[in-house]
């Protein structure tokens, strides 16, 4: 009974949210979100709690040039960093499809990067190993992520619909939305690394590409 009241209690509790610039917060995630992810990109574990994750609202222009609110989740520790970049990519009209939590597509990787979803949390190994992924801990973004694919050591490409970006020079690659890749001297790679994250495309044996972690 008690336990019912104090959990009655939390999930009606207003969660205060930090506000960087309109349009750009970062909040303790309110009941509604750990509900949301709880069994989905959220599993109970020893690396990471809830009160170490923020809920992060951003706005973006998308491939329409049209201004859209993205949601994501990122560890604490950079989601201060998280609004200041999302709002310098926001003044440059820097383009991203779409920004949503990665439960919307039950936490599979594959189907999000496939759809071009940008995101960050989600507790899960990196691909093929069993080693936790940065973005396990929310400390990773993917941006673009078919049109900025990952390519592992062994040449094998993810999502697989974004196999035409393999081809990354803007001028050869027949993608439609080649002209959106993120290069090494791209204005989000700068922006990314000015606040401290390194980014995926300098890999040595693997390319991610979509990929910025701190
Ligand atoms: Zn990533």
């Amino acid at each position: 009974m008690l336990g019912m009241i104090v959990s009655l209690l939390q999930s009606n509790i207003t969660v205060q949210a930090t506000v960087y610039k309109d349009g750009f917060t970062y909040q303790k995630l309110p009941g509604r979100i750990k509900k949301k992810i709880n069994g989905v990109s959220f599993h109970k574990n020893s690396s990471i709690t809830y009160d170490d994750l923020r809920y992060v609202k951003v706005k973006y222009y998308n491939f329409n040039g049209k201004v859209k609110t993205g949601e994501l989740i990122v560890n604490k520790k950079i989601a201060k960093k998280t609004v200041k970049i999302f709002y310098e990519l926001f003044q440059i009209k820097y383009p991203i499809q779409r920004i949503r939590l990665v439960d919307e597509y039950q936490a599979d990787d594959e189907k999000s990067m496939a759809d071009n979803n940008t995101s960050s949390f989600n507790f899960r190994t990196v691909a093929g190993t069993n080693r936790l992924s940065k973005h396990a801990l929310g400390l990773a973004i993917d941006i673009n992520p078919r049109i900025n694919p990952y390519i592992n050591s062994k040449g094998v490409l993810t999502p697989g619909n974004g196999k035409i970006y393999k081809v990354r020079d803007v001028k050869k690659c027949k993608g439609k939305y080649a002209r959106y890749m993120i290069q090494k001297n791209s204005q989000i790679t700068k922006i990314f690394k000015k606040y401290g994250f390194s980014w995926g495309g300098d890999w040595k044996y693997s390319k991610d590409y979509q990929h910025f972690e701190m």
